[in-house]
């Protein structure tokens, strides 16, 4: 075995479920400052054998060499072939490219089914469209964020940027459709984080993708952006979990460490946001934009990380807002103008 081969042994862990199917945990740089995991799920006890990729890490040429090069390294483990030909299936956790950007490469290769929730399947189907309504809602929150015009154009082209590493997949399949075939599955639709989100589960071991992550929060923006995404739907989703995962030992998410206390875990996101939503009504007692509160929140951030603040920061004064402990103060503005200003909010006492 080559030196390289081995530095991979290093990093590739593999686990093995109640039932005897083994899952190699792929570990890939994302993007220069996100690394997470693909998972490879090999089943010889399923007849016939399956191989089951869930997610395919992001669009970089790094995370594809990463992705490739560990497909080598588990054939030579396991001897027996394996590659993206081989693949019975590419399950995607959601529709963020971090997760389904290496389907490109392995469509190339295959014409395995790839298999989303459908309500993210227009991101995978239609990416171009996606990136168009995406930039124009993006630009409606930021004005009512109250984000400069200066800041407003930096973000857009950030976002662009990210976004135009994709395009569309053709033939992409969803849960729904693949019922019978994915029966040794169990999957669940938790939107929140992102609109499609689905956990899937295989004997003792749940595949969590961004639903729940440790030690970061999954990262929360506006229902006001994308449908089903929002604060809201992602508590009920985080409760959902918890009753539902009883009987799972350990948990692989698409970030972060391995879980194995699910419900504590659960636990302690729920607290992080309560807490959160309370320092932000401590705030709001003073009259302000969302972009005024997300810099008392998160200080001065820089590129990406002001969208992402501000899409966080905007996820929590909308759950606060459509549950009326928020009001809006210049109600005349956006009467009067008919087109979009600054939005400022104030508690209610
Ligand atoms: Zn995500
Ligand atoms: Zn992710």
């Amino acid at each position: 075995m080559t030196s390289k081969n081995n530095q991979i042994d290093d990093q590739i862990k593999q686990y093995e479920t109640n039932r005897g199917a083994i899952i190699f945990a792929i570990p890939m740089q994302l993007f220069p400052m996100l690394r997470g995991y693909a998972y490879l799920i090999f089943d010889e006890n399923s007849s016939p054998a399956h191989f089951t990729l869930v997610d395919t890490g992001s669009v970089s040429p790094e995370a594809n060499r990463q992705l490739e090069t560990s497909l080598t390294w588990i054939s030579e483990k396991i001897s027996k072939p394996v590659d993206f030909s081989t693949l019975d299936e590419v399950l995607l956790t959601h529709g963020h490219i971090d997760h389904f950007g290496g389907c490109y490469q392995i469509r190339q290769h295959s014409s395995c089914p790839i298999v989303i929730h459908e309500l993210d399947l227009r991101i995978l189907t239609n990416y171009e469209e996606r990136v168009v309504i995406v930039s124009k809602r993006l630009t409606e929150f930021l004005i009512e964020a109250g984000a400069s015009e200066k800041s407003r154009a930096e973000y857009l082209e950030v976002y662009r940027m990210t976004k135009s590493l994709g395009k569309s997949i053709d033939n992409v399949t969803t849960y729904q459709r693949m019922q019978d075939q994915l029966s040794r599955f169990k999957i669940l639709h938790l939107p929140g984080h992102c609109a499609g989100e689905v956990v899937i589960k295989l004997d003792n071991i749940l595949f969590s993708g961004d639903m729940v992550l440790d030690p970061i929060t999954p990262h929360q923006s506006p229902e006001h952006l994308t449908l089903y995404t929002g604060l809201g739907h992602y508590f009920e989703s985080l409760q959902q979990l918890k009753e539902w995962s009883s009987g799972v030992d350990l948990t692989l998410a698409g970030h972060g460490v391995p879980i194995r206390n699910l419900a504590g875990r659960i636990d302690e996101i729920d607290h992080g946001h309560q807490e959160r939503l309370g320092k932000i009504l401590d705030i709001f007692k003073k009259p302000q934009t969302i972009a005024q509160v997300s810099e008392q929140l998160f200080g001065q951030v820089t590129g990406y990380n002001i969208l992402l603040a501000l899409e966080e920061t905007g996820a929590h004064v909308e759950y606060l807002y459509s549950r009326g402990y928020l009001e809006i103060t210049n109600l005349e503005d956006l009467e009067e103008n008919h087109k979009l200003v600054p939005i400022v909010y104030h508690r209610i006492r």
